[in-house]
């Protein structure tokens, strides 16, 4: 009797170990444990076999909107519908808060691992009951196939991280199959991690201005600071490259107060009537802690609010709108001016404009580039100036670089622009350069 309680607990035990509490599903000990033992079975076997990641998109901001109960309440639905999803052979299992993880034995192929795992996005994406309301998820898929007994199963999850890695970077309800070359591309990326970490730490990274014109008389209204870095192994990373970089991985908070501060210590020798523009990232918007960093180094460089703008796009405005409206009220309140940038690449909507007070709208360069053979594009720009002529709100059309798509955007009527045709971003001595000829220029047509 003893001993078969004994044998009994120390089973209930183990089982609860490899058990996830809320779902009832295997937990990761559980899931390691399956591969584990799949390896061995396979080692005589040259079958390959699928392990999927399986990670829920939006979940966070659901979590925050219905409450934690709601939260749990989604993750047994979704739990409940993995399992009903299963063959025979196949195992899910929950191994984080909103993350998921399938072994599939018998799927055998790329091609199959892909489509099993649309089939789960599909089953996930139907909407869930919380209360009286309903909720909508995606989610994000990463897989790897085992080929070789060299593999184990550290390595085959790993993979699978790596592609939903790639999977989430690329939009919602992706699936990715790992590649060599993610590997590869990984490995870059931490590369220049940890440059630019050193690189921000060391002052390293300078910001380039470059002019906002009035288009009717193509005076210089203001710059805008752009961010430029040159490594020396790396040599020169584009931001296009290191701001994601630096987002993900969480330096964009030091990267982005040392460029301001940088800017706002040039821009100080500038004519008082030039503004300063300066771009935010998405990341900033939900970070409280932004707008006090913003007005520390206005305070201590000395530099006016009221000549600050900063550029903010419509992703940085979905991710969480509250937090961002309450860092864009904080720094409006001291003569902070605020930017739509790129707009009409994102997704847009035109409730925001409504939503939020933009004092300027930046229209994308897409729509400009194709200004003058692409009837679509014109008509959008007509309606774009309309409606900020309605709102009150200022333009500034980005990406000019011809004469000709300069005319046709004044006679639409829009009155600011940026581009090559009018200057490409410099540093801060060559500004203050450009803004002393501008002045001697100036100067000599009043004498004339
Ligand atoms: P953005 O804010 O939309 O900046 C405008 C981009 O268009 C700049 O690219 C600029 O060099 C480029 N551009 C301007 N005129 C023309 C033109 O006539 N033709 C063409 N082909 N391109 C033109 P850049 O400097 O590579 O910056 C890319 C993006 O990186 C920026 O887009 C902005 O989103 C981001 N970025 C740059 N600096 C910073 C920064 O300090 N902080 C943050 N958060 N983002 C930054
Ligand atoms: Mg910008
Ligand atoms: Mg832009």
């Amino acid at each position: 009797m003893q001993t078969s309680f004994g044998t009994g607990q120390a089973n209930r035990d183990s089982d609860l170990a490899f058990t996830d509490p809320l779902t009832g599903l295997g937990n990761h000990r559980r899931f390691f444990d399956k591969i584990d033992r799949l390896i061995s079975d396979r080692a005589d076997d040259p079958a390959p076999f699928t392990v999927v990641i399986l990670d829920l998109d939006g979940f966070k901001p659901i979590n925050d909107l219905f409450g934690h109960r709601a939260g749990d309440d989604i993750l047994i639905q979704v739990a409940m519908r993995l399992r009903a999803s299963m063959d025979g052979y196949s195992t899910v299992c929950r191994i984080g808060a909103d993350e998921f993880a399938v072994l599939y034995p018998m799927v055998f192929s790329e091609e199959a691992a892909s489509e099993r795992s649309r089939m789960l996005i599909e089953i996930l994406s139907a909407p869930y009951d919380v209360g009286e309301r309903t909720a909508r998820l995606s989610a994000s898929v990463g897989c790897s196939l085992f080929y070789s007994g060299d593999e184990t199963t550290e390595i085959l999850v790993n993979k699978a991280e790596t592609a939903l890695y790639h999977a989430k970077r690329s939009g919602r309800g992706r699936v990715v199959v790992y590649t060599r070359e993610m590997e590869e591309a990984a490995k870059r990326v931490t590369r220049i991690e940890q440059a630019l970490r050193r690189a921000v730490s060391a002052g390293e990274v300078e910001p380039h201005f470059q002019p906002i014109v009035d288009l009717g008389t193509r005076r210089t209204i203001g710059f805008e600071t752009l961010a430029r870095w040159t490594d020396r192994d790396l040599g020169a990373v584009p931001p296009t490259v290191f701001i994601p970089i630096a987002e993900e991985r969480g330096i964009i908070g030091p990267l982005s107060q040392l460029v301001l501060r940088k800017a706002a210590e040039a821009a100080r020798s500038w004519p008082k009537d030039l503004f300063l523009s300066f771009n935010l990232s998405p990341s900033q918007l939900v970070d409280q802690n932004t707008g006090l960093h913003i007005l520390a180094i206005l305070d201590r460089t000395g530099f006016d609010p009221r000549r600050l703008e900063i550029e903010i796009t419509e992703t940085g405005l979905m991710n969480d709108p509250a937090s961002a409206e309450k860092i864009v009220e904080d720094l409006r309140r001291v003569g902070i001016r605020v930017s739509l940038d790129d707009f009409g690449t994102g997704q847009s909507s035109l409730g925001r404009l409504r939503e939020f007070n933009f004092d300027k709208l930046k229209i994308d360069r897409t729509f400009v580039s194709s200004i003058l053979d692409d009837r679509p594009s014109e008509h959008i720009i007509r309606a774009i100036l309309a409606m900020c002529e309605g709102l009150g709100m200022d333009v500034v059309a980005e990406g000019i670089e011809q004469e000709a798509q300069a005319d046709r955007l004044i006679q639409f009527g829009c009155a600011g622009g940026q581009g090559f045709l009018f200057g490409r971003p410099a540093d801060a001595d060559a500004t203050l350069g450009y803004l002393r000829d501008s002045f001697r220029g100036a100067l000599r047509a009043k004498a004339i």
